[in-house]
């Protein structure tokens, strides 16, 4: 993947496509604002070197979007008021990620140790809340603010007006889909922030991971990106069909589609999201509970 300028407007891709744990970046020329500093840690270390990175800009509290903060210490970091409080404690940080429940204690314990020393976890006290609908100028580039719940409840997406780039964030038109694992995360928020998104009148859209660069309208990418959550809905609905506890419906694999490495940490994880569609199901009246079982409604 490559670098690629739309006036001042810099796409940074991140290793492997983007993947977890890196992301692709967005940076800034002239005004020095690098968002989401957690691509290349190569090239952003040049960037560092160069001394003009003069803002941190971050689309959400997530570790694969800060990871390489700790090449800027002292620039001042920005992101949304509501995504705050994980970076100011990292017990907030585990609690938010829904570690909570007995039995994750080990869990809790070695995501915590990775996030400090992989992700050079740090407590920020950002001297700025960001908020949806501020705009800023940025030399050549004016800058939109847009707020943009569900995956977390403060992810925020820029748009660049002159150079009609909108960068989505984690709403990334991956075919893997929208996650929604977090107890904040919220899927009808996912759903109506991605309608909203697609209406914006861009030129050029990026990501945070994936393919990260669509100079042609992602098309038909939007409905598949949110067509996942149906499908997810779908399946949970066959297999309720017959009363079923949480661990038989986990034992679907039906987000992760087959057990993955390393085991503790996916099977964490699809919990979480599977935890959101029944959630959701059962808000729509279309799951209830039988004692520890979920069923469909007839
Ligand atoms: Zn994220």
């Amino acid at each position: 993947m490559r670098e690629k300028a739309f006036g001042p407007v810099r796409f940074l891709p991140g290793p492997n496509k983007g993947k977890y744990p890196a992301c692709h970046s967005v940076f800034v020329e002239g005004a020095g604002v690098l968002i989401d500093p957690a691509s290349d840690r190569e090239r952003l270390s040049a960037l560092a070197g160069e001394g003009g990175v003069r803002l941190l800009l971050l689309s959400h509290w997530h570790e694969d979007h800060f990871a390489h903060w700790d090449l800027f210490r002292d620039v001042p970091v920005w992101l949304a008021e509501e995504d705050m409080p994980p970076l100011q404690n990292i017990e907030v940080f585990l609690d938010w990620y829904g570690m909570i429940w007995p039995g994750d204690e080990r869990l809790r314990e070695t995501w915590a140790e990775i996030i400090r020393r992989d992700f050079h976890y740090r407590k920020v006290t950002p001297d700025r809340p960001l908020q949806g609908g501020e705009v800023l100028s940025l030399g050549e580039t004016t800058m939109e603010v847009i707020r943009a719940p569900g995956h977390t409840p403060g992810h925020l997406a820029f748009y660049f007006r002159e150079q009609g780039v909108l960068f989505l964030g984690d709403y990334d038109l991956t075919a893997f889909g929208p996650y929604y694992g977090d107890p904040a995360s919220s899927i009808e928020d996912t759903v109506s922030t991605v309608e909203a998104l697609r209406r914006i009148p861009a030129r050029v859209w990026m990501t945070g991971h994936g393919t990260g660069l669509f100079e042609e309208e992602p098309g038909g990418l939007w409905d598949r990106y949110l067509g996942v959550i149906g499908e997810r809905d779908g399946k949970i609905l066959e297999y309720v069909a017959r009363p079923r506890t949480l661990e038989e419906i986990l034992g679907q694999w039906f987000v992760y589609l087959k057990p993955r490495e390393p085991l503790d940490f996916y099977r964490f994880t699809e919990r979480a999201q599977i935890v959101k569609h029944l959630e959701k199901l059962t808000r729509e009246g279309r799951v209830e509970r039988e004692g520890e079982r979920y069923v469909g409604v007839k």
